[in-house]
Protein backbone atom coordinates (compact mmCIF):
# COMPACT_ATOMS: atom_id res chain seq x y z
CA UNK A 1 0.00 0.00 0.00
CA UNK A 2 0.83 3.60 -1.11
CA UNK A 3 0.48 6.05 1.65
CA UNK A 4 1.70 8.89 -0.80
CA UNK A 5 -1.22 8.38 -3.05
CA UNK A 6 -4.32 8.44 -0.52
CA UNK A 7 -2.17 11.82 0.60
CA UNK A 8 -3.65 15.26 -0.34
CA UNK A 9 -1.49 16.53 -2.98
CA UNK A 10 -1.18 19.75 -1.54
CA UNK A 11 0.00 18.27 1.65
CA UNK A 12 2.53 16.39 -0.54
CA UNK A 13 3.96 19.24 -1.91
CA UNK A 14 3.52 21.36 1.08
CA UNK A 15 6.36 23.37 2.44
CA UNK A 16 5.96 23.41 6.56
CA UNK A 17 6.70 26.27 8.32
CA UNK A 18 10.68 26.51 9.94
CA UNK A 19 10.68 27.89 13.21
CA UNK A 20 13.93 29.55 14.50
CA UNK A 21 13.80 25.77 16.22
CA UNK A 22 14.00 23.89 13.48
CA UNK A 23 16.46 26.28 11.68
CA UNK A 24 19.36 26.01 14.46
CA UNK A 25 19.32 23.20 16.50
CA UNK A 26 23.02 22.83 18.09
CA UNK A 27 24.38 24.05 21.11
CA UNK A 28 24.83 27.69 22.18
CA UNK A 29 25.29 30.62 25.02
CA UNK A 30 23.25 32.81 23.52
CA UNK A 31 19.77 32.72 21.57
CA UNK A 32 18.45 35.67 19.81
CA UNK A 33 16.64 33.77 16.93
CA UNK A 34 13.69 33.70 18.42
CA UNK A 35 12.24 37.01 18.79
CA UNK A 36 11.90 35.73 22.86
CA UNK A 37 11.75 37.74 25.87
CA UNK A 38 15.48 37.36 27.01
CA UNK A 39 14.11 37.46 30.84
CA UNK A 40 13.93 33.99 32.12
CA UNK A 41 10.97 33.21 33.91
CA UNK A 42 10.90 29.65 33.00
CA UNK A 43 8.15 30.03 30.11
CA UNK A 44 10.18 32.68 28.41
CA UNK A 45 11.77 30.19 25.69
CA UNK A 46 9.61 28.74 22.42
CA UNK A 47 8.52 24.75 23.33
CA UNK A 48 10.04 21.95 21.97
CA UNK A 49 8.13 21.63 18.61
CA UNK A 50 8.03 17.60 18.08
CA UNK A 51 7.99 17.51 22.18
CA UNK A 52 11.15 14.75 22.07
CA UNK A 53 11.48 14.48 25.30
CA UNK A 54 8.20 13.20 26.00
CA UNK A 55 7.61 11.22 23.10
CA UNK A 56 11.22 9.62 24.54
CA UNK A 57 9.44 8.52 27.61
CA UNK A 58 6.15 7.89 25.75
CA UNK A 59 8.59 5.33 23.34
CA UNK A 60 9.85 3.94 26.02
CA UNK A 61 6.35 3.19 27.92
CA UNK A 62 4.83 1.95 24.95
CA UNK A 63 7.78 0.24 22.80
CA UNK A 64 7.41 2.36 19.61
CA UNK A 65 9.87 4.13 18.07
CA UNK A 66 10.03 8.01 18.38
CA UNK A 67 9.75 8.49 14.70
CA UNK A 68 6.57 6.85 15.01
CA UNK A 69 4.82 8.27 17.71
CA UNK A 70 2.87 12.17 16.73
CA UNK A 71 1.45 14.68 20.05
CA UNK A 72 -1.30 16.75 19.36
CA UNK A 73 -3.62 18.90 21.77
CA UNK A 74 -5.75 16.69 22.34
CA UNK A 75 -6.75 13.57 20.59
CA UNK A 76 -8.96 15.73 18.99
CA UNK A 77 -6.28 17.57 16.99
CA UNK A 78 -4.90 14.13 16.02
CA UNK A 79 -8.14 13.50 14.42
CA UNK A 80 -8.31 16.90 12.60
CA UNK A 81 -4.61 16.67 11.36
CA UNK A 82 -5.42 13.09 10.34
CA UNK A 83 -8.65 15.02 7.86
CA UNK A 84 -6.32 17.84 7.06
CA UNK A 85 -3.60 15.53 5.77
CA UNK A 86 -5.91 12.96 3.42
CA UNK A 87 -9.64 14.04 2.81
CA UNK A 88 -9.70 16.56 -0.02
CA UNK A 89 -13.00 18.80 1.07
CA UNK A 90 -16.12 17.99 -0.96
CA UNK A 91 -14.75 14.85 -3.24
CA UNK A 92 -12.81 12.62 -0.27
CA UNK A 93 -15.00 11.08 2.98
CA UNK A 94 -14.58 9.65 6.31
CA UNK A 95 -16.42 6.60 7.41
CA UNK A 96 -17.59 6.80 11.04
CA UNK A 97 -19.67 3.88 13.11
CA UNK A 98 -21.98 5.65 14.92
CA UNK A 99 -23.31 5.38 17.91
CA UNK A 100 -19.38 6.70 18.49
CA UNK A 101 -17.86 9.34 19.64
CA UNK A 102 -18.94 12.92 17.95
CA UNK A 103 -15.52 14.81 16.88
CA UNK A 104 -14.67 12.68 13.86
CA UNK A 105 -18.24 14.25 12.40
CA UNK A 106 -17.43 17.59 13.70
CA UNK A 107 -13.97 17.67 12.38
CA UNK A 108 -14.55 16.29 8.87
CA UNK A 109 -18.00 18.67 8.32
CA UNK A 110 -15.15 21.67 9.68
CA UNK A 111 -12.72 20.57 6.45
CA UNK A 112 -15.92 20.68 4.27
CA UNK A 113 -15.30 16.84 4.16
CA UNK A 114 -18.41 13.90 3.83
CA UNK A 115 -18.96 11.54 6.08
CA UNK A 116 -20.17 8.39 5.86
CA UNK A 117 -22.31 6.71 8.72
CA UNK A 118 -22.51 3.09 8.60
CA UNK A 119 -24.12 2.33 12.11
CA UNK A 120 -23.16 -0.57 14.75
CA UNK A 121 -24.50 -3.44 14.66
CA UNK A 122 -26.98 -4.60 17.55
CA UNK A 123 -23.92 -6.09 19.13
CA UNK A 124 -22.28 -2.66 19.08
CA UNK A 125 -19.97 -4.93 16.37
CA UNK A 126 -18.96 -2.69 12.62
CA UNK A 127 -20.71 -3.95 9.76
CA UNK A 128 -18.16 -5.12 8.12
CA UNK A 129 -19.75 -6.52 4.86
CA UNK A 130 -21.60 -3.30 4.28
CA UNK A 131 -18.59 -1.12 5.00
CA UNK A 132 -16.54 -2.64 2.47
CA UNK A 133 -19.32 -3.10 0.32
CA UNK A 134 -19.53 0.89 0.45
CA UNK A 135 -15.81 1.70 0.31
CA UNK A 136 -13.90 3.50 -3.14
CA UNK A 137 -11.11 5.53 -4.17
CA UNK A 138 -12.59 8.28 -1.54
CA UNK A 139 -12.85 6.60 1.29
CA UNK A 140 -10.14 8.24 2.78
CA UNK A 141 -9.84 7.51 6.48
CA UNK A 142 -12.53 4.65 8.48
CA UNK A 143 -12.75 5.80 12.26
CA UNK A 144 -12.94 2.97 14.12
CA UNK A 145 -13.33 3.81 18.38
CA UNK A 146 -12.28 0.64 20.67
CA UNK A 147 -13.36 0.78 23.40
CA UNK A 148 -15.93 2.45 21.38
CA UNK A 149 -17.42 5.88 23.53
CA UNK A 150 -20.49 5.71 24.23
CA UNK A 151 -21.12 1.85 24.04
CA UNK A 152 -18.33 0.72 26.46
CA UNK A 153 -17.67 -2.19 24.47
CA UNK A 154 -14.17 -3.34 22.43
CA UNK A 155 -14.44 -3.62 18.78
CA UNK A 156 -13.45 -7.64 18.41
CA UNK A 157 -10.05 -8.05 17.01
CA UNK A 158 -11.08 -10.32 14.14
CA UNK A 159 -13.20 -7.69 12.57
CA UNK A 160 -10.40 -5.14 13.08
CA UNK A 161 -7.94 -7.21 11.00
CA UNK A 162 -10.39 -8.03 8.72
CA UNK A 163 -10.79 -3.85 7.90
CA UNK A 164 -7.54 -3.33 8.05
CA UNK A 165 -6.46 -6.00 5.45
CA UNK A 166 -9.42 -4.97 3.34
CA UNK A 167 -9.63 -1.22 3.82
CA UNK A 168 -7.74 0.31 1.36
CA UNK A 169 -7.82 3.55 3.17
CA UNK A 170 -6.49 4.66 6.48
CA UNK A 171 -7.80 3.00 9.57
CA UNK A 172 -7.78 4.86 12.57
CA UNK A 173 -8.41 2.98 15.79
CA UNK A 174 -9.27 5.49 18.69
CA UNK A 175 -8.16 3.73 21.45
CA UNK A 176 -9.01 6.50 24.35
CA UNK A 177 -10.14 3.71 27.00
CA UNK A 178 -7.54 1.22 26.14
CA UNK A 179 -6.08 1.20 29.89
CA UNK A 180 -9.33 0.13 31.20
CA UNK A 181 -9.88 -2.75 29.16
CA UNK A 182 -8.19 -6.19 29.53
CA UNK A 183 -8.32 -6.37 26.18
CA UNK A 184 -5.00 -6.16 23.96
CA UNK A 185 -4.07 -2.26 22.18
CA UNK A 186 -3.23 -2.68 18.47
CA UNK A 187 -0.05 -1.14 19.09
CA UNK A 188 1.76 -4.33 17.94
CA UNK A 189 -0.24 -4.65 14.55
CA UNK A 190 1.73 -1.40 13.73
CA UNK A 191 4.92 -3.18 11.84
CA UNK A 192 2.20 -4.81 10.03
CA UNK A 193 -0.14 -2.46 8.64
CA UNK A 194 0.93 0.85 7.00
CA UNK A 195 -2.54 2.03 6.79
CA UNK A 196 -3.08 1.89 10.29
CA UNK A 197 -3.25 4.70 13.00
CA UNK A 198 -3.72 4.45 16.95
CA UNK A 199 -4.80 6.90 18.92
CA UNK A 200 -4.83 7.46 22.66
CA UNK A 201 -4.52 10.13 25.07
CA UNK A 202 -3.62 11.88 28.43
CA UNK A 203 -7.32 12.89 29.13
CA UNK A 204 -8.63 9.43 30.77
CA UNK A 205 -6.40 6.98 32.52
CA UNK A 206 -4.03 9.16 32.91
CA UNK A 207 -6.34 11.86 34.65
CA UNK A 208 -4.97 14.85 32.43
CA UNK A 209 -7.77 15.96 30.71
CA UNK A 210 -6.61 19.60 31.26
CA UNK A 211 -3.38 19.47 29.91
CA UNK A 212 -4.19 18.59 26.76
CA UNK A 213 -2.65 15.96 24.75
CA UNK A 214 -3.41 13.32 22.53
CA UNK A 215 -0.93 10.70 20.67
CA UNK A 216 -0.99 8.98 17.40
CA UNK A 217 1.03 5.87 16.42
CA UNK A 218 1.50 5.44 12.96
CA UNK A 219 3.99 4.51 9.87
CA UNK A 220 6.91 6.79 9.95
CA UNK A 221 5.55 8.04 6.56
CA UNK A 222 2.12 8.69 8.17
CA UNK A 223 4.03 10.48 11.17
CA UNK A 224 6.31 12.67 9.11
CA UNK A 225 2.99 13.81 7.26
CA UNK A 226 0.85 14.54 10.05
CA UNK A 227 3.73 16.83 11.75
CA UNK A 228 4.18 18.57 8.32
CA UNK A 229 0.75 19.89 8.79
CA UNK A 230 0.16 20.47 12.67
CA UNK A 231 1.48 24.07 14.12
CA UNK A 232 4.71 24.37 14.81
CA UNK A 233 4.37 24.97 18.78
CA UNK A 234 1.57 22.95 19.49
CA UNK A 235 1.86 21.11 22.18
CA UNK A 236 3.09 23.95 25.16
CA UNK A 237 5.78 23.98 27.73
CA UNK A 238 3.21 23.59 30.86
CA UNK A 239 1.84 20.44 29.05
CA UNK A 240 5.51 19.02 28.28
CA UNK A 241 6.16 19.46 31.88
CA UNK A 242 3.44 17.73 33.52
CA UNK A 243 3.49 14.73 30.88
CA UNK A 244 6.79 14.34 31.81
CA UNK A 245 6.24 13.91 35.31
CA UNK A 246 3.36 11.67 34.80
CA UNK A 247 5.39 9.44 32.53
CA UNK A 248 7.95 9.37 35.02
CA UNK A 249 5.07 8.22 37.65
CA UNK A 250 3.17 5.42 35.82
CA UNK A 251 2.48 3.93 39.24
CA UNK A 252 0.15 6.58 40.25
CA UNK A 253 -1.69 6.28 37.02
CA UNK A 254 -1.88 2.61 37.71
CA UNK A 255 -3.41 2.55 40.82
CA UNK A 256 -5.94 5.15 39.79
CA UNK A 257 -7.02 3.21 37.15
CA UNK A 258 -7.61 -0.11 39.33
CA UNK A 259 -9.57 2.24 41.93
CA UNK A 260 -11.50 3.27 38.87
CA UNK A 261 -12.28 -0.75 38.13
CA UNK A 262 -13.34 -1.31 41.41
CA UNK A 263 -15.39 1.24 41.28
CA UNK A 264 -17.03 0.53 37.79
CA UNK A 265 -17.94 -3.10 39.15
CA UNK A 266 -19.58 -1.71 42.36
CA UNK A 267 -21.63 0.67 40.68
CA UNK A 268 -22.64 -2.24 37.70
CA UNK A 269 -23.40 -4.40 40.51
CA UNK A 270 -25.82 -1.89 42.56
CA UNK A 271 -27.20 -0.65 39.02
CA UNK A 272 -28.32 -3.81 38.13
CA UNK A 273 -30.31 -4.50 41.18
CA UNK A 274 -32.27 -1.32 40.55
CA UNK A 275 -35.86 -1.19 39.17
CA UNK A 276 -35.56 1.46 36.59
CA UNK A 277 -32.71 -0.04 35.19
CA UNK A 278 -33.50 -2.96 32.62
CA UNK A 279 -29.38 -2.81 31.13
CA UNK A 280 -26.18 -2.27 32.57
CA UNK A 281 -24.06 -2.79 29.49
CA UNK A 282 -20.62 -4.58 29.84
CA UNK A 283 -17.81 -1.72 30.17
CA UNK A 284 -14.40 -1.36 28.67
CA UNK A 285 -14.06 1.81 29.78
CA UNK A 286 -14.32 4.02 32.56
CA UNK A 287 -18.13 4.91 31.90
CA UNK A 288 -21.44 2.42 31.73
CA UNK A 289 -23.84 2.50 29.25
CA UNK A 290 -27.04 1.79 31.18
CA UNK A 291 -30.79 1.57 29.52
CA UNK A 292 -33.07 2.66 31.70
CA UNK A 293 -37.43 3.16 32.44
CA UNK A 294 -37.84 6.91 31.59
CA UNK A 295 -34.33 7.79 30.71
CA UNK A 296 -35.66 11.69 30.44
CA UNK A 297 -37.10 12.12 33.70
CA UNK A 298 -34.62 10.38 35.31
CA UNK A 299 -31.89 12.44 33.81
CA UNK A 300 -33.54 15.50 34.65
CA UNK A 301 -34.60 14.00 38.19
CA UNK A 302 -30.79 13.56 38.69
CA UNK A 303 -29.96 17.07 37.19
CA UNK A 304 -32.33 18.18 40.18
CA UNK A 305 -30.32 16.52 42.60
CA UNK A 306 -26.66 18.06 41.46
CA UNK A 307 -25.83 15.49 39.48
CA UNK A 308 -24.99 15.14 36.27
CA UNK A 309 -25.24 12.38 33.75
CA UNK A 310 -24.70 11.85 30.00
CA UNK A 311 -28.18 11.82 28.26
CA UNK A 312 -27.49 9.60 25.19
CA UNK A 313 -31.55 8.39 25.29
CA UNK A 314 -32.10 9.82 21.55
CA UNK A 315 -28.95 8.57 20.20
CA UNK A 316 -29.20 5.83 17.83
CA UNK A 317 -28.81 2.08 19.45
CA UNK A 318 -28.69 3.89 22.77
CA UNK A 319 -32.71 4.55 23.22
CA UNK A 320 -32.98 5.07 26.69
CA UNK A 321 -29.58 5.01 27.84
CA UNK A 322 -27.93 7.14 29.97
CA UNK A 323 -24.17 7.37 29.79
CA UNK A 324 -22.40 7.31 33.51
CA UNK A 325 -18.57 7.93 34.05
CA UNK A 326 -17.24 5.91 36.97
CA UNK A 327 -16.82 8.91 39.88
CA UNK A 328 -14.89 7.82 42.53
CA UNK A 329 -16.55 6.24 45.81
CA UNK A 330 -18.23 8.99 47.58
CA UNK A 331 -19.78 10.54 44.61
CA UNK A 332 -20.95 6.93 43.26
CA UNK A 333 -22.40 6.46 46.53
CA UNK A 334 -24.82 9.84 45.85
CA UNK A 335 -25.33 8.89 42.71
CA UNK A 336 -26.71 5.66 43.68
CA UNK A 337 -28.57 7.13 46.80
CA UNK A 338 -30.33 9.79 44.50
CA UNK A 339 -31.08 6.82 41.77
CA UNK A 340 -32.90 4.92 43.80
CA UNK A 341 -35.10 8.01 45.40
CA UNK A 342 -36.88 7.91 41.69
CA UNK A 343 -39.72 7.09 41.63
CA UNK A 344 -41.02 6.20 37.51
C1 LIG B 1 -12.56 11.42 25.62
C2 LIG B 1 -12.24 10.88 24.27
C3 LIG B 1 -11.12 11.30 23.58
C4 LIG B 1 -10.19 12.29 24.19
O1 LIG B 1 -10.00 13.39 23.43
P1 LIG B 1 -8.89 14.44 23.92
O2 LIG B 1 -8.97 15.48 22.86
O3 LIG B 1 -7.59 13.70 23.93
O4 LIG B 1 -9.28 14.92 25.27
C5 LIG B 1 -10.83 10.74 22.35
N1 LIG B 1 -11.64 9.81 21.82
C6 LIG B 1 -12.72 9.37 22.46
C7 LIG B 1 -13.54 8.32 21.86
C8 LIG B 1 -13.07 9.90 23.70
O5 LIG B 1 -14.19 9.47 24.31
Amino acid sequence: MNINQLVRKNILHLKPYSSARDEFKGDASVFLDANENPYDNGLNRYPDPLALSVKALISKQKNIPVEQIFTGNGSDEVIDVLVRVFCEPRIDHIITLPPTYGMYEVSADTADVTVHKIALNADFQPNTHEILSHMNNHSKILFICSPNNPTGNSIHLETIVTLLEQFTGIVAIDEAYIDFSNKTSCLKMLEQYPNLVIMQTFSKAWGLAGIRLGMAFASRTIIDLMNKVKPPYNINQLTQKVALQALTQVEKTNKKIQAILKQRAFLEKQLNQMDTVEKVYPSDTNFLLVKTKNANELYQFLVKNGIIVRNRSNILLCEDCLRVTVGTAIENKILLKAWKSFKN
